[in-house]
């Protein structure tokens, strides 16, 4: 296929499945719904850089799901109930509600200042119903057991393709949970419902007093809003197991058939100095204070760097050329707007502008087939840096409108996946363009005056605001003119 011919119907959309370990063709179960459950986060500290690569990617990849024409709905859910927010609440004499309360406002705030976009957060303790109604169901048939003590577990052996999805096939792997081994039938069982230790948050079930173990939460939630079928689930690598085993486990016992998911997608980890980024690990990153460094574009431009599987480091080095990267897509979305005003409309082509023109569309084909082919955005930002570079090596010496009209589209179009020039693109409604002039002159007519009346450091000062606020005012004598340049 020819780059000025490249039609994006014709490119099917193909995706690593981590169950069949092979890169398969995307046929969603509903043709043009994307049914999409992430696994979210254990609200009991803040969001770190690791949690962010998992998201980030997710969000880009719904977003390239929206631009070839699919519905996603999108769910995370957010666990906040859970041993280690009880721990940290009675550590610090708190109630485990306030650590909730805490982590979820930053976990908020962070995926908002990533821009990324999430239909629903479900929480557990808005779904314990739900879990005790979907518990009960396991144990009438007979897939679960209840104990003297009132914990309730998963009969693992109930279930034959266990250790199918994670790769591990010998039931000396699967031992977990194992503070519980006393009392379950077998090391691999793990916990649906944990009966209530004293200090520790409680509900009423049929089992007594408990809360839900880990794993149930995410197969009741996806089923209650997405149905017995989700087309991607997903979360970082290190759920493969045992969390998104026994999800599995649960679901298709629940549901009696398979599969409960079509594509089961995995993040690689983000590392830090070669190790898993963790709060066990002691060295985790908070987003919060790496945004104090690093826009989040740059975040995301970092995190969207490397092809998904691969395990990626965080550091200094990485950001500094994520961010070099991000310069570089402002500036030319800013020589792009400069362009459009000045170039001249003109129909005639010649062969250098039909070969830029060539050059230019063939990015577009880079593009949708990296993404295509397993979501390489890594593959997908080079073709991204190629029109870059086209725009800074020809565009800017030859701006024939054709070319960057083009130019500017296909970036505006690449944006809808990286998500990281989104106001640059925002189109302010015509009468808002008037207001903004007005205003501008009256601010200019001031500064004016201040300017004759030689009170310097005030016309200073206005112009320093306003070039914070991306207005550059250039002078000439007493005259002023403006460029907006965001
Ligand atoms: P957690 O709060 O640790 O349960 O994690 C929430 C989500 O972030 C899950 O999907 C994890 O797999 C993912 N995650 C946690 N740590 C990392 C990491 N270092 N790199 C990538 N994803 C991670
Ligand atoms: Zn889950």
């Amino acid at each position: 296929m020819f780059g000025m011919n490249y039609d994006l119907n014709e490119t099917s959309i193909r995706i690593y499945n981590s169950y069949s370990k092979s890169v398969e063709l995307f046929e969603p179960s509903e043709s043009e719904m994307v049914k999409t459950y992430v696994c979210g986060p254990t609200v009991y500290d803040y969001t770190h850089a690791g949690h962010g690569r998992t998201y980030v990617v997710f969000d880009a990849l719904r977003r390239y799901f929206n631009l070839r024409g699919y519905n996603v709905y999108f769910i995370v859910n957010i666990t906040d109930i859970d041993d280690k927010i009880i721990n940290r609440a009675n550590s610090e004499g708190r109630d485990w509600t306030s650590v909730v309360d805490e982590f979820t406002r930053d976990y908020m705030d962070v995926i908002s200042k990533l821009n990324i976009k999430v239909d629903l957060h479900p929480r557990v303790s808005s779904h314990i119903n739900e879990i005790i109604e979907f518990i009960s169901v396991l144990i009438e048939r007979d897939y679960a057991y209840v104990t003297k003590s009132g914990n309730v577990y998963f009969n693992v052996d109930k279930y034959p393709d266990y250790g199918s999805l994670s790769g591990k096939r010998d039931k000396v792997l699967w031992s977990q949970e194992e503070e519980f081994l006393s009392e379950k039938r077998n090391p691999y069982d793990f916990a649906l419902w944990k009966a209530a230790k004293p200090g520790e948050p409680w509900w009423p079930s049929p089992w007594g007093r408990g809360r839900p173990g880990w794993h149930i939460e995410c197969s009741v939630m996806s089923s209650k809003y997405l149905g017995s079928t989700i087309d991607i689930h997903g979360g970082g690598s290190d759920l493969l197991f045992p969390h998104h085993e026994n999800e599995r486990a649960q679901s298709e016992s629940f549901f009696g058939k398979r599969p409960w998911v079509k594509y089961w997608v995995h993040i690689g980890l983000l590392t830090i100095r070669g190790d898993k980024m963790s709060k066990s690990l002691g060295n985790i990153v908070a987003l919060r204070e790496s945004f104090k460094k690093w826009k989040p574009e740059v975040h995301r431009v970092f995190y969207l760097s490397l092809h998904y599987r691969k395990p990626q480091d965080y550091s200094d080095e990485a950001l500094e050329q994520a961010n070099a990267f991000y310069e570089r897509l402002v500036g030319t979305v800013n020589i792009l707007k400069k362009l459009s005003k000045e170039a001249v409309e003109q129909h005639y082509m010649n062969d250098n502008d039909l070969r830029t023109l060539r050059e230019v569309m063939d990015t577009r084909r880079k593009f949708h087939e990296a993404l295509s082919n397993d979501f390489n955005t890594a593959k997908a930002l080079s073709a991204v840096h190629e029109l870059t570079a086209i725009v800074y090596r020809e565009l800017q010496y030859n701006p024939k409108y054709t070319l960057v009209w083009k130019a500017y589209q296909l970036l505006k179009e690449y944006n809808v996946v990286l998500g990281v020039l989104d106001k640059y693109f925002e189109e302010v409604p015509e009468e808002m363009k008037n207001v903004i002039d007005d205003l501008l002159k009256v601010i200019v007519d001031v500064r004016k005056e201040l300017r004759q009346r030689k009170l310097y450091d005030l016309a200073d000062s206005i112009r320093s605001e306003l070039e914070k606020r991306g207005v550059r005012l250039m002078d000439k004598g007493l005259e002023t003119t403006w460029i907006i340049e965001r």
